[in-house]
């Protein structure tokens, strides 16, 4: 199954976000991504086979995350995806990002990326990737779980099912 770990946004903020996406959609084109999978990936794990998933479920039930605030300040763009997302600079989420990587290389991944750039992806495939006309961006996040999601790949983009969130403290 298909497979990463995740920081999903508090009700509030995803209805936020989603208000932003519409924001860009109407400048940018593209595909907007469906409030309900508005997320922050930590680490893209691909096709993981049941008994390493049954493994990453249990080590995710167990674990405990530094609660933190993620301050959204900016609009960014990955040009061949077409990707348009907001983000903002976190020592707090790089240093997340690198000890669920430390965990991951044990458990046999090894496909850690060589740099982060916290991102939450609003649209895909967007026609124009110019956001300097766009409206100033303050929000935060504040977070305390992280989740373990399985992505199923649909016609129109895929879908995300929540299997595990670490413990809340
Ligand atoms: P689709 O690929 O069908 O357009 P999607 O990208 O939302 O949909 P997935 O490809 O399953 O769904 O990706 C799940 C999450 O992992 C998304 O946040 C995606 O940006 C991220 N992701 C996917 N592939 C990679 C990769 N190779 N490296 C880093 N992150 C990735
Ligand atoms: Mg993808």
């Amino acid at each position: 199954m298909r497979l990463f770990l995740a920081l999903e946004p508090p009700d509030s903020l995803r209805k936020r976000l989603g208000e932003l996406a519409d924001l860009a959609q109407a400048h940018c084109g593209g595909r907007r991504m469906p409030d309900a999978s508005l997320h922050l990936t930590l680490a893209f794990l691909g096709e993981v086979e049941e008994e390493r998933a049954d493994e990453l479920f249990q080590w995710v039930v167990d674990m405990t995350v530094p609660p933190g605030e993620w301050r959204l300040d900016s609009w960014g763009t990955f040009r061949r995806p077409g990707i348009v997302w907001v983000g903002g600079r976190s020592p707090a989420l790089e240093q997340l990002h690198a000890s669920v990587w430390d965990k991951l290389a044990s458990f046999g991944f090894s496909d850690r990326p060589g740099h982060f750039v916290p991102h939450i992806t609003l649209l895909r495939r967007a026609r124009r990737l110019e956001t300097q006309d766009l409206s100033e961006i303050d929000l935060t996040w504040p977070y305390r779980r992280l989740s373990l999601v399985r992505s199923f790949t649909e016609n129109d983009g895929a879908r995300y099912e929540t299997l595990a969130r670490s413990r809340n403290h």
